[in-house]
């Protein structure tokens, strides 16, 4: 299907926010509160903060408890299984509160509303949901939820509202509230044109389309004045950025001109495509002293075999030489990975492959995964040949590698002096956490108002997960 990109136009923003006004005049001055609660990926994270300016547009504070919340909104994943179970027995949960208050009002959206059967499932047996929409409507949630409002409540058949479109834009413009005062998501772009033979995002998230260069830089320059010192830059394939637009800046560009923004702040990235990351990204990276010199390259397989049937479009080897150019042109550069398990047609040769690959490459951490079929996918409706057992043991010995490269690579890292970022406050005895500029966590002692300030770190100790240091 040809794919236009469309952007949302001023009007239609500006509509939104008056809807949101109008919303709060109806519902008038008494304290209302609102929960979101967020499943999945940082876009959906993302995605979540907009939905926050929305609702505080309509006068909602917001509160983690569910009982005292007049509306509970549920951003939902539906890239794993596990994931979308949960939000199933969450909503489920809500029905005895409903019972005793059926003012509330439950918001189903994200990724899993996106796709028209689990609407239908949602609509037939999950009754407490009263407005279900897709990704693609999330700029026009006040709308929704003004014709919530209205049907909500009605007598017998209480109204509910179901809404999924194909029309996935471009919006600017939209509220945002965000997380935190330290670390920042900007999204560059959204959707995916890959089709990795086991995943659902280019269905739940349409096509790739990307904000254009001067909205991101102006967003990012936003955030640097209001002191947002860590920004990542969000979208399914970054590397991609810009294709398409015409005249419009690559992804090495991007980061350059929002690298030349003023101020002491990083500048993080995810997640890159190891078919789209190129010598030209890896030079942005090594000349811009912002850009944070970590690059999360999915490796998913090492066996060729599999990277075909994911259609990954690359081998095994043009990744390693990816990596080892990266190395070579980023100095002090960390890697991460994800890794899937038990790909349909994985034999344990192929496994072999891909635990032989990650060990050569050597990855600070490596996220692995167990292969769950998402339907609708190409790969759902494949034979796996492995047992359960079988899996579980290649998930095993692949975690105990990864374990132990990233320990040995933690404690190459002991007595070095690093600078970090204090973002975090921690219970017990190291009480701040921090990141260094490669994104490793560092745990330190110290004061909670040290939080959001740089702070040179003497590392003095490590272990698998973690770095120890020293304020010096
Ligand atoms: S690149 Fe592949 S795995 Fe990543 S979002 Fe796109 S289809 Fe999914």
């Amino acid at each position: 299907m040809a794919y236009e990109r469309q952007e949302l136009s001023a009007a239609a923003a500006e509509e939104q926010r008056e809807i949101c006004a109008r919303i709060n005049a109806v519902l008038g001055p008494g304290e209302r509160y609102a929960l979101v609660d967020t499943y999945g990926c940082q876009q959906n994270e993302s995605d979540s903060e907009i939905l926050r300016g929305y609702l505080a547009a309509m006068g909602y504070s917001f509160t983690e408890e569910e009982e005292r919340a007049d509306v509970v909104v549920v951003n939902t994943c539906a890239v794993r299984e596990h994931a979308q179970m949960r939000v199933f027995g969450n909503v489920g949960a809500l029905s005895a509160q409903k019972r005793e208050h059926p003012e509330k009002i439950v918001v189903l959206c994200g990724c899993m509303a996106q796709s028209p059967e689990i609407r239908e499932k949602v609509k037939r047996s999950y009754r407490v949901v009263d407005l279900c929409f897709g990704t693609n409507e999330l700029w026009r949630f006040p709308a929704l939820f003004e014709k919530t409002l209205e049907v909500h409540g009605l007598p017998g058949n209480r109204g509910r509202v179901f809404e999924a479109t194909d029309e996935a834009l471009v919006a600017e413009g939209l509220p945002r509230q965000r997380d935190g005062k330290v670390k920042a998501w900007l999204s560059i772009m959204n959707g995916c044109n890959n089709f990795c033979s086991y995943c659902i995002v280019p269905y739940v998230r349409g096509r790739e389309r990307s904000r254009r260069s001067e909205e991101i830089a102006a967003e990012a320059e936003s955030l640097v004045l209001a002191g947002y010192k860590d920004i990542t830059l969000l979208g399914q394939n970054v590397n991609s950025y810009g294709r398409g637009l015409e005249g419009e800046l690559n992804f090495a560009g991007l980061l350059r001109k929002i690298n030349a923004i003023d101020g002491d702040f990083r500048i993080r990235f995810m997640t890159s495509h190891p078919k789209d990351a190129t010598e030209e990204l890896f030079t942005a990276m090594a000349e811009c002293e912002k850009v944070a010199p970590h690059l999360h390259l999915p490796l998913q397989s090492g066996s060729d075999r599999i990277l075909k049937a994911m259609n990954r479009g690359y081998t095994a080897e043009s990744y390693l030489k990816k990596t080892e150019l990266a190395r070579k042109l980023i100095p002090g550069l960390v890697l991460t990975t994800d890794i899937i398990v038990g790909f349909p047609g994985e034999t344990e040769e192929d496994f072999l492959d891909t635990l032989r690959l990650t060990e050569t490459v050597g990855y600070d951490s490596m996220f692995t995964f167990i292969y769950s079929p998402r339907p609708g996918t190409p790969a759902a409706s494949w034979e796996n040949g492995a047992s359960r057992e079988e899996i579980q043991n290649r998930f095993d010995r692949l975690l105990k590698s990864a374990n132990a490269q990233a320990a040995a690579i933690h404690k190459a890292q002991e007595g070095k002096t690093l600078r970090v970022l204090i973002d975090a406050t921690n219970k017990g005895e190291y009480t701040l956490s921090s990141r260094s500029a490669g994104g490793r966590l560092v745990h330190l002692r110290g004061d909670a108002s040290l939080l959001g300030r740089w702070a040179q770190v003497k590392i003095t100790g490590s272990n698998t997960f973690a770095l120890f240091g020293e304020i010096i």
